[in-house]
């Protein structure tokens, strides 16, 4: 057998004695690998739904094994997210905001992988694994050790990421990692009930502090003694005294630290009292979560997406001001209008870009520099903009009119009903009795004054009609003719 002196490959990863060459020998040697791969997939012309199904099928799932049991390489994280962005937009700089298009459908976003949060949510699974008593991995011993000043799993109660940092400082980097990941996951700086305020832990702690710092006393916890409940007489703020609770515990403390804990809490309540709901339900925390989950990385990647995805979407304000129709936006409607009513990634694909405002109008094109005239394809009169193009023009508003004539006669619209604007853009479901199909024929209705637009040629409800017949089987049981 030969020793090796440097560094081997066991079930497809690199180990080398030095930490730096593990992870630039794995890393560098997959990142050629997906490089080499989307530039053959590139030549391609895939639609942006077909390039994040490749992205995450072929590519991510390649690196999974890499990024679950091994430091980060951040700088190599960043390369392989600015390869995913550089292959999702053929290199020409993204239409859309990566903050947006990695939020699930219904949030107005395309699922596209977010490498970093998806680096994060693999590797939180340790954290399930290590409190899964049923695990009986044997490297658990080695984080028992590292962990044992600590107070074990203790370390995972409620600390922020800041004082995570601080308490982590001596630990391996792996373990620092996976404990910075957790606050990011699992850090609550609100109570929302008196039950989660007495199921508080006393240690670990960032909301319950003493001299800034949050506490931890081995004795005490040595003792069975770890939550706030613990050094309460009477529910929700009557604390235990020093007598009371060395005879309930049989331990002596000294006065001190036992004020001084007493007093931290108090804090905590004279602080958070006031928003706390009577009746609200005590959360479960995140970690009893996690051990119920069968797919934990999917829930943690959940959360760091909509840490990641609060901000509004700046095209709804762009609908807001366009529109006419006072309606109430319901975006999660929305969004997930053209899925429910079509199969078809072209359409769903244009919908999206539509919502966004991404399709280039002839005032998108004069903006980038592509075009000298703002003038609308169709009229020739007013600059094209969206809501022109696809609504206020008169050109496309005999258009619509023409539609709804045709669909009342096929009795798809009942006889009296005009819809209204923002129904016919997609910004809301039909509700009526065949809504689902109304929402398909609109959408298509739009994709093709959009087809219309490249040819430049004026919509004609002849031609949409016998265009509407690719959709024939998803608008069953009408029969267009
Ligand atoms: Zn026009």
């Amino acid at each position: 057998m030969n020793w090796q002196n440097s560094k081997v490959k066991p079930l497809g990863v690199w180990f080398s004695i030095f930490p730096e060459t593990t992870l630039n020998l794995n890393f560098a040697e997959k990142l050629e690998k997906m490089r080499n791969c989307l530039g053959t997939w590139s030549l391609r012309r895939l639609s942006l739904i077909g390039k994040i199904t490749v992205i995450k099928s072929l590519i991510a799932s390649q690196i999974v094994h890499l990024l679950s049991p091994l430091p980060s390489n951040h700088q190599i994280i960043k390369e392989i997210n600015v390869l995913f962005f550089h292959f999702l937009w053929n290199g020409k700089g993204d239409k859309i905001k990566r903050n947006v298009i990695i939020r699930d459908y219904q949030d107005g976003g395309l699922k596209m992988i977010d490498i970093i949060s998806f680096n994060k949510a693999l590797k939180s699974v340790w954290i399930k694994k290590y409190l899964d008593v049923n695990n009986k991995g044997k490297w658990k011993l080695f984080i028992d050790a590292e962990l044992e000043n600590l107070g074990g799993a203790t370390v995972l109660s409620n600390l922020d990421k800041v004082d995570t940092k601080k308490i982590a400082k001596s630990l391996s980097p792996f373990l620092k990692e996976i404990l910075e990941i957790w606050a990011e996951l699992n850090y609550q700086d609100q109570i929302t009930s008196v039950d989660s305020f007495l199921a508080q832990s006393l240690w670990h702690n960032s909301l319950i502090r003493i001299m800034g710092k949050p506490i931890y006393y081995k004795n005490w916890h040595q003792s069975g003694i770890d939550y706030v409940n613990q050094i309460i007489k009477e529910k929700p703020n009557v604390f235990l005294s020093l007598n009371e609770f060395e005879q309930m515990y049989h331990i002596k403390v000294c006065p001190l630290t036992f004020c001084g804990i007493v007093s931290a809490v108090k804090t905590l309540w004279r602080k958070q009292n006031q928003a706390l709901t009577q009746n609200a339900e005590k959360k479960e925390s995140l970690a009893t979560v996690m051990l119920k989950s069968n797919k934990p990385n999917r829930l943690a990647y959940k959360i760091l997406i909509e840490a990641k995805t609060k901000s509004p979407i700046p095209s709804q304000l762009k609908w807001y001001n366009a529109t006419q129709d006072s309606y109430d936006f319901d975006w999660q409607k929305t969004y997930q209008i053209a899925l429910k009513c079509t199969k078809s990634t072209k359409l769903i694909e244009f919908n999206f870009r539509f919502l966004h405002h991404t399709l280039a109008t002839n005032t998108a094109l004069v903006k980038m520099g592509f075009k000298n005239d703002v003038k609308c394809t169709f009229c020739n009169e007013e600059p094209e903009k969206i809501l022109h193009l696809f609504w206020c023009c008169n050109k496309i508003q005999l258009f619509w009119k023409h539609v709804f004539a045709f669909l009342q006669q096929c009795n798809i619209l009942s006889q009296n009903c005009v819809p209204s604007e923002s129904a016919v853009l997609g910004l809301r479901p039909e509700t009526s009795k065949n809504g689902n199909k109304i929402d398909l024929i609109f959408l298509v209705a739009r994709f093709y004054i959009w087809l219309c637009r490249s040819k430049e040629k004026i919509p004609v409800v002849e031609s949409f009609i016998s265009y509407l017949k690719f959709y024939k089987k998803e608008l069953e049981p009408f029969h267009i003719s």
